[in-house]
Formats: structure tokens, C-alpha cells, sequence
């Protein structure tokens, strides 16, 4: 039994070892990363279901990697939260918004609210408020341009820190929106506990409008459930009409999706802005 306990532990160690080998080379290319610049950011416009105008935006990473060209955020993300990592990159993508915001400013352009993406480890750092308080104030942008996309997962790892950063975060004016809602664990009436102003239908129910009458169902009421708790909904993924009068007719009133925009760089996201509002 000693000698099977033995190989088996064997066994084991070279399995981590492997996957920490593999870690550590990637995570070394991540870190190389940030500091050779290999990051953008892409903005995806956020629109009223009842006139297609778009307020909002929502910022997403992408990686230009030198030789696999450019990588999607579902790639190395998850790599990133393993490392740690994703707190230097939450940082840069935190900056790099409000810089942006702010250079729109600069240029006259119409006011928007920008949403960032929040990792759960990014949630359990006491100095983000500090942070966020500090780029905002650099930057001449105010708290109610931007907000805060988290998962109902990333709130689960430890609900009193991270409610207490989104709460604060709420006190100075920027907005808290539930990401991908519908997907995770949380109920309904664990919202009414959180500082929460939007909720975002998460894609894949949004998917299956048109031909699952549960999922129907199910997006209806969380609609109606969002509201009455005051609470804002966003449907994400609306990729054609039928889907944005579905949505529409159940009283959503935001949307996202490739039917009005894929993720933009900024220079086309800033086109793209300009004729909508003049449209
Ligand atoms: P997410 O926050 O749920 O972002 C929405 C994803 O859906 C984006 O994928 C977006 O490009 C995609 N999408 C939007 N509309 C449509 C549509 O109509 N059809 C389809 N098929 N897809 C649509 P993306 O950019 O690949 O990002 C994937 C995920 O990576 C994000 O999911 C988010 O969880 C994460 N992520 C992206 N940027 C950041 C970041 O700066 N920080 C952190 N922590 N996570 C990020
Ligand atoms: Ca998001
Ligand atoms: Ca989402
Ligand atoms: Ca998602």
C-alpha cells in the first residue's frame, strides 16, 4: 500500500509540474505583455432597444500577440486570474478606459458611460476604490461615466469584501451592473442585498428566444423582477431583429450585439458613435 501511496503521489507531482511549467512560460508571455504594450482595448456600443440610440459602451481586451496574432480575452484570462496577474492587467484596463473617456473630452464627443469588466481577485483587492478614486481624478472623468461589469461567480468568493467595494463604488456615482445574470447560482432575491443598478441577461437566453418558449418565460420575468427592484436590464448577444423586438416587447430596455456593432477599436468606435447620434 506504501509503495502504490508512493507512486500515486509521484504521479501526481508530475501532473502539476507540468501544468505549472506550462504556466509559467505563458504567464511569463502575459507579463511581457503588459510591459511591451500588446494589449487593446475594443469598445462595444450599448443601445436603447426603443430607438437603437447608444449611451453606453463596454470595454473588452484583446491581445496582439507577435506571432499568434490577435488573441480573444477567453484565452488568457482565466490564465491571468490562475496568476494573479489579472490584477496589473484590471489596472491597465481600468486606466486605459478612463484615458479614453477622457480623450473624448478632449475631441468633443458625445458623452458615454464606459462599463469595465471586474475579475473576482480584482474584488478582493483593498486598494481598487483608492485606485479608481485616484485615475478618475487624474484624468478629469467623472464616477458616472463609467461602471462595473461582475459576475454573479466573481461575488460568491467573498460576498462582505466584495459588496463593500461595489458599495463604494455606488456611493461615488458609478454604476454596478450584473454580468451574464441567469448563468450562475445566485437567486432573484440575493439581488435586493447588493448594490446592483443593471442586470445583464446573459447571451445564451437571449439565443434561444425565439425558438424556447421556458427561455421566453424566464427572460420575461427576470425583466419584470429587475424592475420592480429598480434595477436596469441589459440583454447581451442580440445578434438580429427578431430577438430586439422580442426583447423589446418585454419591456428590456438595453441591448447589445452584434446587430447594431461588433467590438470596436477605438477609432471606429468613435465613427461609429458620431452617426448614430446623428442618425
Ligand atoms: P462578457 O463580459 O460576457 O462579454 C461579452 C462577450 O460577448 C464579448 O466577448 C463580446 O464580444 C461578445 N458578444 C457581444 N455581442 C455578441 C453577439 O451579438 N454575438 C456573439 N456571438 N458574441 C457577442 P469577448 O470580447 O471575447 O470577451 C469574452 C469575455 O472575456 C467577456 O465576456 C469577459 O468575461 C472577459 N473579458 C473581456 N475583457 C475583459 C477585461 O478587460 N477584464 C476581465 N476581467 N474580463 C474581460
Ligand atoms: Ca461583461
Ligand atoms: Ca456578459
Ligand atoms: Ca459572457
Amino acid at each position: 500500500a506504501k509503495q502504490l501511496g508512493k507512486n500515486q503521489y509521484a504521479f501526481y507531482t508530475k501532473n502539476i509540474k507540468d501544468n505549472t511549467m506550462k504556466d509559467i512560460l505563458e504567464e511569463d508571455e502575459l507579463h511581457r505583455a503588459l510591459t511591451k504594450n500588446e494589449f487593446e482595448l475594443y469598445y462595444q456600443p450599448q443601445f436603447k432597444l426603443a430607438n437603437g440610440k447608444i449611451f453606453s459602451a463596454e470595454a473588452l481586451i484583446r491581445w496582439h500577440h507577435p506571432e499568434r496574432g490577435l488573441i480573444g480575452p477567453d484565452t488568457f484570462i482565466p490564465l491571468a486570474e490562475r496568476t494573479g496577474l489579472i490584477i496589473d492587467i484590471g489596472y491597465w484596463v481600468i486606466e486605459t478606459s478612463i484615458a479614453f473617456i477622457a480623450q473624448r473630452h478632449k475631441d468633443r464627443l458625445s458623452p458615454i458611460c464606459m462599463h469595465i469588466n471586474l475579475s473576482a481577485l480584482q474584488l478582493r483587492d483593498a486598494k481598487l476604490v483608492k485606485q479608481v478614486t485616484k485615475l478618475l481624478d487624474q484624468y478629469q472623468v467623472s464616477p458616472k461615466e463609467i461602471g462595473f461589469e461582475v459576475t454573479e461567480t466573481a461575488l460568491l468568493s467573498d460576498v462582505t469584501l466584495a459588496s463593500n467595494i461595489l458599495q463604494a463604488f455606488q456611493n461615488m456615482g458609478i454604476s454596478i451592473a450584473i454580468d451574464d445574470f441567469g448563468v450562475g447560482f445566485s437567486s432573484l432575491g440575493q439581488l435586493k442585498n447588493l448594490p446592483v443598478n443593471i442586470l445583464k441577461i446573459d447571451k445564451s437566453f437571449v439565443d434561444d428566444l425565439e425558438t424556447n418558449p421556458n427561455d421566453k418565460k424566464i427572460v420575461e420575468a427576470i425583466i419584470a423582477m429587475a424592475h420592480k427592484l429598480s434595477i436596469h436590464v441589459v440583454a447581451e448577444g442580440i445578434e438580429n431583429e427578431t430577438q430586439w423586438c422580442l426583447l423589446e416587447n418585454y419591456s428590456c430596455e438595453y441591448g447589445q450585439g452584434y446587430v447594431v456593432s461588433r467590438p470596436l477599436p477605438k477609432a471606429a468606435f468613435n465613427t461609429l458613435v458620431e452617426k448614430n447620434k446623428q442618425a
